[in-house]
């Protein structure tokens, strides 16, 4: 089974190099987390309060910085390996993350 979460972080970031996006601007990031595992015998795969908290101390250490603080080039890619890895300390299921970056455009790891 799977079970997901959403949450949201404001960014600023730049491309450095990139011909559009090669000043500084932001994005709203929507940030879908979706785990897969087990139902347990108390019905859940993992409580959501438990999921949203951990997605929630990941995302506050980028939510209104911006991204080249912490990666040299901020493309939504990078964005989300950036996050899965964070994510993957945190927990033992295996997930996937899809990171939209404004509307229609998202990356999926
Ligand atoms: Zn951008």
């Amino acid at each position: 089974m799977q079970l997901g979460v959403t949450d949201y972080i404001d960014c600023a970031h730049f491309l450095p190099g990139h011909p559009k996006c090669g000043s500084l601007h932001g994005h709203t990031y929507k940030i879908e987390f979706i785990i897969k595992g087990e139902k347990g015998s108390d019905g859940m795969i993992l409580d959501f309060d438990a999921v949203k908290e951990k997605l929630r101390a990941v995302l506050s250490e980028y939510d209104h910085r911006s991204l080249n603080d912490f990666i040299d080039y901020p493309s939504v890619e990078n964005v989300c390996e950036m996050i899965r890895d964070k994510l993957e300390d945190q927990l033992e299921f295996p997930f996937t993350l899809r990171i939209w970056e404004g509307n229609g455009k998202w990356t999926e790891l």
